[in-house]
């Protein structure tokens, strides 16, 4: 069901509680700004999820809200999950889904990372 970005953040959503430790995560990588980990339903070979660990709903109050150093962290740390995974010379696809019509499932800010195949072209 998708959610309404709008809406004021969801301290209980799936996220914040994987942040507080308080459900299990497949970790892939951590910073003082960021958390990437594996999507429990994948759709490609390889695909993480990787969040800021402020509490931000969507890319929208994300990009409005959040320092220069919030948003220059999260930045490098999907830079760097995608380095760490060996992406870059097969190369990857990153993907944010925002509020009903993108389709976002969960309220807290995540950047989809796919990787580990072809993935096709999606536009043109
Ligand atoms: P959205 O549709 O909001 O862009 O994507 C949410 C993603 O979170 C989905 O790909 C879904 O499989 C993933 N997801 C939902 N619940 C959990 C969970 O408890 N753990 C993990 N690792 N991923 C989850």
């Amino acid at each position: 069901m998708p959610i309404d970005p709008t809406l004021p953040y969801d301290p209980n959503n799936i996220f914040a509680k994987i942040l507080r430790g308080e459900i299990p995560c497949k970790k892939v990588y951590e910073d003082d700004f960021s958390l990437a980990f594996h999507d429990i339903a994948p759709q490609a070979k390889l695909h993480v999820l990787v969040i800021p660990k402020g509490a931000y709903v969507s890319w929208d109050d994300f990009s409005a809200k959040a320092s220069e150093t919030e948003i220059a962290g999260f930045i490098r740390a999907v830079g760097h999950v995608a380095r760490d995974l060996g992406l870059v010379a097969p190369g990857y696809r990153l993907l944010a889904n925002v509020g009903q019509d993108g389709g976002q499932e969960v309220p807290h800010l995540h950047v989809h990372l796919f990787g580990g195949e072809p993935l096709g072209r999606m536009i043109g």
